[in-house]
């Protein structure tokens, strides 16, 4: 068939553009055997051995299944530790898939966001951007500014079928710049693909309209392009004017509307680990890799192996080579949404990119925010059927670093993220039927409290008990 043999075809359902080459056993376990390791993991899922574990959604990040080009580049790794080529394929790739002519290799998402930090915030100043991250926000704080929330409000009603939930505010934006003045904002931190707000992607449009404020003011817009793959997948199908370029052009476009960017490639990228810092101004990166040096490596690795270099330029090309992918990617997200959704339980919507977001404050109401709802849902489902999810609520949200109280974010969400070309749609059923027995059984579903609560970034390392 020719390619347009194909297209005139009527297209009925999409499949995954590759087949399984290796396969990785997985076990199920019993009920009694999960609600041990629950106890031992002190009701906090990041703490679960992973042998535990039956399907595992808690992260999509670095669980990203690599292609046999990518195994096969692999071996090509140059460890030279200066000048590796490594380096150089790598450059070259995120050159042409991201456009910015300058990149700081660092080990992963967060190593570029200290950096990037460090070099632009000082004490005192004030970072916008549509809805907080975890780690970015922290090295925010940690080089003396603060983060302020300039997302649209559709971003934090889990209901709003808003197309696009991770817009910047406009009005807000300005008044931050009104109210602290444009020499506090060192720059705009705009997130592709919120992941807090439920995976839901900013606008080309408002995109535009925010990179204009911002030179207008000279204020550098910084984007976290971690997810912007799976952005530019959702405004080829949303936005007017761009359902005939591909996902390659509309991601160079969105990075042209940047001075620079953070990426964790542990996620669009499809590898297992890395990350960098890009940026468009030379003088820039020079302060950024004088920091590098310090704190991740040489300039010409970063926080990387050359193998992990060369893994991670071929990934980043394969992730454009074809629109198929996201849009395998995207389905399968989709797939496990809908089964959800008819069986009416209360998810975020519309369904984001990397995963299905639960609402456990509408399918725990008993249980009040304090009582950790969200946590609660993702201990009660493990136990269920060995399905690992993550808290996207108050545990993840912490504390307010200057009066101590929790932040109580309007999101109280629980997330089962999909890991890219690792799992079938038969384990997505197997998903669905557990949230679903869970949610017929939420009832008898009961608050916990902190046992143990780490002062940074608690999420990961806290530890709970059943309230009663
Ligand atoms: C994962 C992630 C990060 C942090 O990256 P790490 O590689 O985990 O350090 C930053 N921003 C977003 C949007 C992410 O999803």
């Amino acid at each position: 068939m020719t390619t347009s043999d194909v297209e005139s075809t009527r297209r009925r359902s999409w499949a995954e553009p590759y087949r399984i080459k290796m396969v990785e056993s997985i076990t199920m376990t019993t009920r009694e055997h999960r609600e041990a390791a629950i106890a031992d993991a002190g009701w906090n899922t990041f703490l679960l051995r992973a042998e535990d574990v039956y399907i595992d959604l808690l992260t999509d990040s670095g669980t990203n299944a690599m292609s046999d080009r990518q195994w096969g580049a692999m071996m090509m790794g140059d460890e030279a530790y200066a000048g590796s080529k490594s380096y150089y394929h790598l450059e070259a790739a995120m050159r042409d898939v991201y456009g910015y002519p300058e990149l700081i290799p660092t080990h992963q998402g967060r190593g570029a966001e200290h950096i990037l930090s460090q070099i632009l915030i000082k004490p005192g100043d004030v970072v916008p951007g549509n809805m907080y991250f975890t780690t970015t926000r922290f090295h925010q704080e940690r080089a003396g500014g603060t983060f302020v929330d300039v997302i649209i409000d559709e971003a934090h009603d889990p209901a709003s079928l808003h197309p696009f939930k991770g817009n910047v505010d406009l009005k807000k934006f300005q008044s931050v710049i009104d109210e602290f003045g444009a020499e506090r904002v060192p720059y705009i931190s705009v997130e592709t693909n919120v992941n807090l707000a439920g995976g839901q992607p900013v606008s080309m449009a408002n995109l535009r309209a925010t990179y204009d404020l911002c030179r207008q003011n000279g204020i550098y817009l910084m984007l976290d392009a971690t997810r912007a793959l799976e952005n530019a997948w959702f405004i080829q199908q949303r936005e007017a004017g761009y359902a005939a370029k591909s996902v390659r052009e509309i991601l160079l476009e969105i990075c042209s509307l940047s001075d620079g960017a953070t990426v964790s490639s542990k996620k669009d990228n499809l590898v297992n680990i890395g990350g960098f810092l890009a940026l468009r101004d030379g003088e820039l990166a020079r302060k950024a890799r004088g920091l590098l040096v310090a704190f991740e490596g040489l300039h010409t690795y970063g926080g990387m192996s050359g193998r992990d270099m060369e893994a991670l330029a071929q990934g980043m090309r394969e992730m454009v080579e074809s629109d198929e992918h996201v849009h395998a990617r995207v389905g399968q997200v989709e797939y496990l949404g809908n089964k959800l959704i008819d069986a009416e339980i209360p998810i975020v919507l519309p369904i984001g990119g990397h995963g299905v977001f639960l609402d456990a404050r509408a399918i725990l109401p008993h249980v009040a925010q304090e009582d950790l709802p969200a946590q609660a849902l993702a201990a009660a489902l493990y136990v269920d059927s060995g399905v690992r999810s993550m808290e996207r609520g108050v545990v993840s949200a912490g504390r307010d670093p200057h009066t101590g109280e929790n932040h109580l974010p309007k999101l109280e969400l629980v997330r089962l993220t999909v890991p890219r070309r690792v799992y079938t749609q038969a384990h997505m059923d197997v998903v669905a039927e557990s949230v679903i027995e869970v949610y017929e059984q939420r009832a008898s579903i009961g608050g916990l409290r902190f046992t143990y609560e780490p002062d940074d970034l608690r999420f990961f390392l806290a530890r709970f008990e059943p309230i009663g």
